[in-house]
């Protein structure tokens, strides 16, 4: 396995402008180190899709460079590159007419594993993320809820324990109950892995839970502060990022009410 300190991802003054000349993202440099999880959050419409969308190359960059583990990715077949970077969205993309099992096993058969493997892997996953296996493994994506279709995901796009993890609104539909405890059982995961990973997630309370650190973004994926969750909650770097996690009035364990970390001069 590769060092840890080679599977981070780096983006160099990068900009995508779409099409019709929307300008997504102007000119994005940002680190993600390998085996953290980074958090991207901001109102919607400022680029955050399109960012993590770049790294896989569904979208392509209009100018500047992304590496993962150290590599440009427009030196690489995108078809290889998203066998090894794992991908997560809110509404799963699971293929339709092939059952649980045989989502979860989709990477696992292209990757040559023999049967057993597949089966003891498919096993593992469903377990992980809390879904029974004799009700679930055969059952169709349309046969299940939401929040289990995106159990369904995480747990396929786990299936080979990719270095790196990509994640959009990955818990978006599943019940908060069900929700935090998949929050805690990815983040072990993730851990015991250090996968590199990052999430879009427009619930800033997620990402102050999961986030390693967190990148706030404004309109053109300006970064308008990146730090770990405990100093964007106490010091906001700006009033922009100060209004953006009031809306959400969020609790932070440990840290210090902004108000009062404000009056102390930080
Ligand atoms: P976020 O994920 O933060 O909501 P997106 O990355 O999805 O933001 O979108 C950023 C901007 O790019 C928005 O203004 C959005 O309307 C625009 N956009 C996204 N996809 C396309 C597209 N395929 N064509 C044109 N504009 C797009």
């Amino acid at each position: 396995m590769a060092a840890m300190t080679e599977l981070g991802i780096t983006f160099q003054g990068v900009r995508r402008e779409y099409a019709d000349g929307t300008v997504a993202v102007a000119d994005l440099t940002l680190d993600v180190r390998s085996g953290e999880l980074l958090c991207l959050v901001g109102p919607s419409g400022c680029g955050k899709s399109t960012t993590l969308r770049m790294v896989n190359r569904l979208v392509e960059p209009t100018a500047g460079t992304i590496t993962v583990a150290g590599e440009d990715i427009m030196a690489r077949d995108p078809v290889e590159l998203r066998r090894r970077i794992g991908y997560v969205i809110q509404h799963v993309g699971l293929f339709p007419h092939r059952t649980v099992a045989q989502n979860i096993a989709t990477v696992p058969g292209l990757l040559g594993w023999d049967r057993d493997r597949k089966r003891a892997r498919v096993s593992e996953l469903l377990k992980l993320v809390g879904l029974d296996e004799a009700t679930y493994g055969r059952r169709y994506p349309h046969e299940l809820s939401g929040g289990e279709r995106q159990r369904v995901g995480v747990a396929r796009a786990l299936a080979t324990e990719p270095p790196v993890l990509l994640m959009d609104e990955p818990f978006g539909s599943v019940d908060p109950q069900g929700r935090r405890r998949l929050q805690q059982e990815f983040l072990q995961i993730q851990r015991t892995l250090g996968t590199t990973v990052m999430m879009v997630t427009h619930d800033i309370r997620e990402a102050m839970a999961l986030g390693d650190r967190i990148a706030v973004f404004s309109a053109g994926a300006r970064v308008e502060q990146l730090d770990v969750p405990s100093v964007i909650a106490a010091s906001p770097a700006n009033d922009f990022v100060a209004d953006f996690i009031a809306d959400f009035d969020v609790p932070v364990r440990g840290a210090e009410p902004r108000a009062a970390a404000r009056r102390s001069g930080n």
